[in-house]
């Protein structure tokens, strides 16, 4: 990650209002997904540059015009389609999403039929008593479930977006 992508984190983290963390965090995302090998970033560039502009990244890691919808139901229903095959009914899992602690720890119950729901799966989480969710698993940072805890705190701080 290069040094200005680490300040644009950083003020994704901490920001000073909700607003300004919502608005930095959204343009921290886009730009870590348009570097992906850490590639020199102008900051000042990038805000001349009009951010409302920049295309919406999608939770299957296109991007798609702002306020449309992504289009790419190839890769909807690939992810779909690998989600059985990774999480068998009966799997122990953990979820590393922000809401939840880090590793929290599930049961795969099953699938949504709803193809819109084409990145979420059905889980028993162990530590609410009735555990029963749905939760969404796959974002333009990768899988946000797995069949053995994320040890490397740096990525589950990103899997956790921010969370640690
Ligand atoms: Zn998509």
């Amino acid at each position: 990650m290069t040094r200005r992508l680490r300040a644009l984190k950083n003020l994704a983290e901490r920001p000073g209002t909700v607003a300004e963390g919502e608005v930095a965090r959204r343009m921290y995302e886009r730009e870590k997904a348009k570097h992906p090998g850490g590639t020199e970033y102008n900051f000042s560039d990038f805000m001349r540059s009009g951010w409302m502009d920049e295309p919406t990244i999608c939770n299957c890691g296109s991007t798609y015009t702002a306020f449309t919808k992504c289009e790419n139901h190839a890769r909807h229903e690939q992810i779909r389609a690998e989600i059985k095959e990774r999480f068998p009914r009966g799997t122990r899992v953990y979820y590393n999403k922000w809401a939840y602690d880090a590793n929290c720890t599930a049961t795969v119950t099953g699938y949504p039929d709803d193809p819109r729901l084409w990145n979420w799966i059905k889980v028993k989480f162990d530590h609410l008593k009735s555990g029963y969710r749905t939760i969404p698993i796959h974002s333009e940072n990768g899988w946000h479930l797995s069949t053995a805890p994320i040890e490397d705190p740096a990525w589950r701080k990103v899997l956790r977006e921010g969370m640690e």
